[in-house]
């Protein structure tokens, strides 16, 4: 794969929390619990695919990892 996304860039730490959000519901009817879609719903297969250009993701390694994004309330 040519195209990487940067360990601990915005658009990696993006992903990984749009495909910690958009899972089945545990114990669900297998649809998303963020929007109601068929899991994996479009958001998580999109996110999935930025996160397997992201080389720390993809092998598991540790480095810099994005911290987690917190709204600001
Ligand atoms: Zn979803």
């Amino acid at each position: 794969m040519t195209n990487i996304v940067l360990p601990g860039s915005v658009l990696a730490g993006t992903a990984a929390e749009l495909v910690e959000r958009h899972r089945a519901e545990p114990g669900g009817d297998g649809t998303c619990q963020a929007c109601g879609w068929p899991a994996p719903c479009p958001a998580a297969q999109h996110a999935g695919l930025v996160l397997a250009s992201t080389p720390a993701a993809r092998s598991g390694a540790t480095g810099p990892v994005a911290p987690p994004l917190r709204a600001a309330a």
